[in-house]
Parts: C-alpha cells; sequence; structure tokens
C-alpha cells in the first residue's frame, strides 16, 4: 500500500514528502553565506556527486531518477536556486501525474474520481488531484471522519472490496458475485449499502432518518434525489458542505451494521484443507 501524508496541500505520498523537506532544506542551504559551515557541507557533498561518490547530494539526484518521470539534476543545479525551484515544481507535478493515474485506474477509488473543488486562483471549478478535502475539516467526530474516509476510498469491510483479494482457504471472488449479504440481489458495494438495500430492517430505518435529516441539511438535495442515479448522488452528497457531517454519521452507522452480520460467501470458492 502507498504510504501517504496528510499535508495542508491533501494527501502525498511520504517518500515524495521527505524528497521535497530535502529539496526546501538544499535551497536554505545554497541561499546561506559562504562563512557559514552548513554550506561547506553542501559544496564537499555536490564535490563528492560530481566525481561519483555517495553523498547527500547524491541521493538526492537517486531519488528524483525514482520518480515516476525520472528527473535529473545536474551538480551545478544544487548550488542554484532558481534550478532548485524548478526541480520542486518539477517533482510535485510529477507525483499529481502519479497520484490522479492512480485514482482513476484502480477500481477501489472510483469515488474519488471527478471530483470537483473550487479554486480561487481561476475562481472555477476544476479537478483537484491533491488537496484537504472539506471532510477532513468539516466532520467534526473522528469515528464519523474515519468512516467517510474509508468508504471513498474503498478502504471498508464491505464485500466488494474484502472479497477481492484471495486469503488463505479462499480464492478471489469475481465482482459481480461478491453479494449482499442481507439481500443477496446485488453486489455489496458503497452505494447498494448506503442506498439501494431493502432487506435490512435498521438499514432502512437508518436510510430514512439519514434523509429526512440531510434534505433539511441541503434543501437542493432533495430535488437531485429524484434525478440522479443514487451512485451520482452519493458522490453529490460528499461534495456537500452543509450535509456531509450528517452523511458521515450515517456512514459509519451503515458500516456498523453490515459489521454486525458475517458476509456472504458464493460457493465453490473455498480452498480445500
Ligand atoms: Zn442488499
Amino acid at each position: 500500500m502507498l504510504a501517504v501524508l496528510f499535508t495542508e496541500t491533501g494527501v502525498m505520498p511520504i517518500r515524495i514528502r521527505r524528497l521535497l523537506l530535502a529539496l526546501s532544506r538544499l535551497r536554505y542551504m545554497v541561499e546561506l553565506g559562504v562563512e557559514r559551515r552548513v554550506r561547506w557541507a553542501l559544496l564537499d557533498a555536490v564535490d563528492l556527486f560530481s566525481m561519483g561518490h555517495s553523498s547527500w547530494a547524491g541521493d538526492i539526484a537517486i531519488l528524483l531518477r525514482a520518480l515516476p518521470t525520472p528527473i535529473r539534476i545536474a551538480p551545478g543545479d544544487f548550488l542554484s536556486v532558481p534550478a532548485i525551484e524548478a526541480i520542486t515544481k518539477k517533482v510535485v507535478e510529477a507525483v499529481d501525474v502519479d497520484l490522479q493515474f492512480d485514482i482513476n485506474f484502480l477500481q477501489k477509488t472510483h469515488l474519488l474520481r471527478n471530483r470537483l473543488e473550487y479554486v480561487e486562483a481561476s475562481k472555477t471549478l476544476s479537478l483537484v488531484t491533491r488537496r484537504r478535502r472539506h471532510y477532513l475539516t468539516m466532520v467534526p467526530i473522528p469515528a464519523h471522519r474515519i468512516a467517510l474516509t474509508r468508504l471513498l476510498l474503498g478502504d471498508h469491510n464491505l464485500s466488494v472490496e474484502r472479497l477481492r483479494y484471495r486469503v488463505r482457504y479462499r480464492l478471489p471472488i469475481p465482482r459481480e458475485e461478491r453479494l449482499c449479504r442481507f439481500c443477496r440481489n446485488a453486489v455489496e458495494d458503497e452505494v447498494h449499502a448506503t442506498l439501494d438495500c431493502e432487506a435490512q430492517p435498521t438499514l432502512i430505518d437508518l436510510r430514512t432518518s439519514f434523509l429526512h435529516d440531510i434534505f433539511e441539511c441541503d434543501p437542493p438535495l432533495k430535488s437531485e434525489y429524484e434525478v440522479l442515479s443514487h451512485y451520482d448522488f452519493l458522490c453529490r452528497m460528499v461534495s456537500s458542505r452543509k450535509g456531509v457531517a450528517r452523511l458521515a454519521k450515517y456512514a459509519c452507522d451503515v458500516l456498523a451494521v453490515f459489521d454486525s452480520v458475517e458476509r456472504f460467501i458464493p460457493a465453490g470458492y473455498n480452498v480445500v484443507r
């Protein structure tokens, strides 16, 4: 799994965050006066790198070459603020392209696609790969925030994800057979669990109460519920600043209902011990 770190600008792979910190430190060292010992250390590191020996500068060059889109750095670039700024910009662009590729093509991140965010600079709604999403700050209760985040990242206990992979005594199960543990009529995915399943009384009561509350929080959602597909409506609710805290509580409650009952495993996938 990709190790990531939440920052002010959104989620960032930790190794990239470390690389950006190293480049920031490098820029600081370049701007120091020649009398500072730290700058002497930098010059030594660059000399070692230019001679092909291992050094702190060489480590940065290795990390840059290992990016999904490799970046080359020359010894002279280590001593130039404009060059360091240009390389830093390239690193951020490269990691955004890589993250967006994962979001677009990994099955489990389907709810993260096509999220439009307001961009202050252009005053328009645009696709933004990394941003501290509103639900991370607008959902005050940690358990609710975690439940919603897990639902969106495909890191939940619903069968659409849990039956995707082989485990010790069970083979992976095709998506169309990862059926709901309650109704066994549809794939147990995020939309089915939150908006479709009619087979579990507690679930139906939770949904009725939730829809009543969220239509009160954000009235335009009521008419959108009538015209949008349930998939689109779930995405729409996530984008609602007024309703997202209630949605997060609902996600937490729904996942708890599913957690309380053993999942349905279709016949024919158990491995003989
Ligand atoms: Zn169901």
